[in-house]
Formats: structure tokens, sequence, C-alpha cells
């Protein structure tokens, strides 16, 4: 039988068809999604795992998208997201354990509520733990790894294990989920007990000064990793590239590294930026800015699983 019509069968709740990712992307741009997938249960995702396993079809785990370029072309097969499989968290005196789909600003405000001590450098970092764990979110010196007790994954055969840190190879926006076909379920985090009015003070510090620096039209936060030598925002406004503009899509011009949708930009628009600002940087200084951003979907790149 037809994958596509063996799909309505795993999942109890449908999934959407050419589901337009746009509407899942914190840049608001992307293409469809063959199907977007709601597991409820694990079951459920096992089923979905043998299904693409059995039919070849492409399968992409979406968190809350904000650190996303889809094509403008969107995602054959099927994109799944755990926010009805993974929402869940709990906290004790030292740390907490939460589902991959609950999101960081959530956490950080729920161990600040509790007097735990850790998170506040996560303050303002938008999306899921799953995809700070992936990516190894991070800002302000701190990266989500350096509280990671583990994480519970299911591979591609989905068989689940439980992974301590040390197996992880966390680096500075790299872990070793970005090298392997693996979905995240679930991270423990250590925290420590502290002072409830100093923590909540350092949040709100951050978050002001995030919403001083940071644009307010739709991103994906950082377009390029930083290069050892200067912040890449630095050398992007040193090569006056700050305003650049392609279609809607446009080099912000608060921070030089966030490119900006100021309304109807394509993929398309913020790919030819991308190249441009690269160049420019490339021609000034003779560095090659790498992506931070994942680009994903037909067309588009590199970033589809299996
Ligand atoms: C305004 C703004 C500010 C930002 N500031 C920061 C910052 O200060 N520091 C920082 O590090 N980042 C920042 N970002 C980028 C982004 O918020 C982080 O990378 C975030 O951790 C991504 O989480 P997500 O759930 O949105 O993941 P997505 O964007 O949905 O996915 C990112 C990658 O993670 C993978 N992934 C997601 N969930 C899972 C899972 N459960 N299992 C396996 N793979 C998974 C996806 O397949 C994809 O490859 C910013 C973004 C925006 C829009």
């Amino acid at each position: 039988m037809d994958w596509k019509k063996k799909i309505g069968r795993i999942l109890s709740k449908p999934p959407l068809a050419e589901e337009p990712l746009s509407g899942h992307t914190s840049l608001r741009i992307g293409g469809p999604a063959e199907f977007l997938a709601f597991p409820q249960n694990i079951a459920e995702l096992q089923g979905l795992l043998k299904l693409a396993d059995q039919h070849s079809v492409p399968l992409f785990i979406i968190g809350q998208g904000t650190n996303l370029l889809v094509s403008d072309r969107g995602l054959r097969g099927i994109v799944v997201n755990l926010g009805e499989l993974c929402p869940t968290f709990e906290f004790w005196d030292s740390g907490l354990k939460a589902g991959a789909a609950v999101s960081l600003y959530r956490l950080c405000q729920e161990a600040a509520h509790r007097g735990l001590e850790g998170l506040e450098f996560a303050a303002g970092i938008p999306g899921s733990l799953g995809g700070a764990l992936y990516m190894n979110a991070g800002a302000y010196g701190s990266a989500i790894n350096e509280l990671v007790r583990e994480v519970t994954t299911i591979d591609l055969q989905g068989r689940c294990r439980v992974r301590p840190r040390e197996e992880l190879n966390f680096a500075y926006r790299w872990s070793t989920f970005q090298a392997e076909e693996t979905i995240i379920l679930a991270g423990t985090l250590n925290l420590v007990p502290g002072n409830k009015n100093t923590i909540g003070k350092k949040i709100k510090e951050i978050q002001r000064d995030r919403r001083s620096k940071h644009p307010f039209l739709p991103s994906a936060g950082s377009v390029f990793r930083n290069p050892p030598a200067k912040p890449a925002g630095q050398l992007i406004e040193q090569v006056g590239a700050k305003g650049m503009t392609v279609g809607d899509a446009q080099v912000s011009l608060e921070h030089g590294n966030f490119i900006v949708n100021r309304g109807k930009a394509t993929a398309a628009d913020v790919l030819t930026l991308i190249a441009a600002v690269k160049q420019k940087v490339k021609d000034a200084f003779g560095i090659d800015l790498v992506l931070e951003i994942k680009i994903i979907g037909e067309n588009g790149g590199e970033q589809r699983r299996r």
C-alpha cells in the first residue's frame, strides 16, 4: 500500500497534508511539508519511523522552527512535530527533566520560580529543549551543554536510549545529534539552588539587553557562527552589509548577524542575501563565514534526516 495511505492509520491525529511551514518557523518562510505529523505517543512515533524506513521516505524533526530556513518548495516526506508527545517536565531540588518539545523559555521561568539557578542565560533564546540540545544553544558566555546530565533519544529503528553528557560531544553550537540520525525525546539538566530574587533580576537584565540589540521583525536568530577572530555581526557591519536587502529579506539594521523578513521574503531572497554577505566578508577579511541556521528542504539544503 502507498505510504501516504498508511500514515493516516498510524496516527490517531490526522497529519496535515501540504502544510505551509511558513506557519511553523520564526522567519515565517517555507513551502509545504508533504505531511506534518503530530505523534501522540512513542508507538505512533515508532510507527512513523518504520513507515519512513520501509518506503524510503524522508523524515525530519521540527522543534519550534526558530533556527530554520525552509526552502520555498518545502519538504517532501514526513515532518514530525513532537509537541504532543514530549510536552511535560518535572523539577527537583537539583535539576529538571523535560520533554524535547518544552520551550526553553518556559523551563527558564519555571526554574526561576523554584529558585533554581543555571538557566538564566537562556532567557530569551526561543525554541524547544530538543532544538536547544541539538544546536547546543547558548548566550552570554554559557550554553545548554554545561547543564546537561543526560538525554533520552530514539533512533531510526525505534530504539530508546538514555545517553550521558560525555557521549554527546558538545562544542560551540554543536552536538553529536547533528552528525547522527537521532531524535531527542527528553533532557535532564543539573541546576543548583539559588536566590529567587537574584535569579529573577538576572533574567530581567538579560531580557532587557536582548530587546535592545535584537530586531523585532521575524528572523531565525544568528545566521552565521561567530568565527574565532570576531563576532560575525561585527564583520558584517564593518563591510557595510547592514541594511542590505534582497526582496523583502534584509540584513537587520539592529544586528548584522540577523536577517529579517520584512513581510513577503522568500527563502530564495534569504539565500541570495546570505551568499552576498558571505562574499563581502570573504573579500574584505578572507574569512569564510559558516552558517549557524539550518537550511532545509527541496533545492534548499543539506539537512534532511534519512
Ligand atoms: C530572535 C532569535 C534569537 C535567537 N537567539 C539565540 C541565542 O541567543 N543563542 C542560540 O544558541 N540560538 C539562538 N537562536 C536560535 C534558536 O532559537 C536556537 O537554535 C533553538 O535552540 C532552536 O530550537 P527550535 O526548537 O526552534 O529548533 P528548530 O529550529 O525547529 O530546529 C533546529 C534543528 O534542531 C533539530 N531538532 C529540533 N528538535 C529536535 C529533536 N527533538 N530531536 C532531534 N533534532 C531536533 C531540527 O531537526 C533542526 O535541525 C535565536 C533565534 C531567534 C529567532
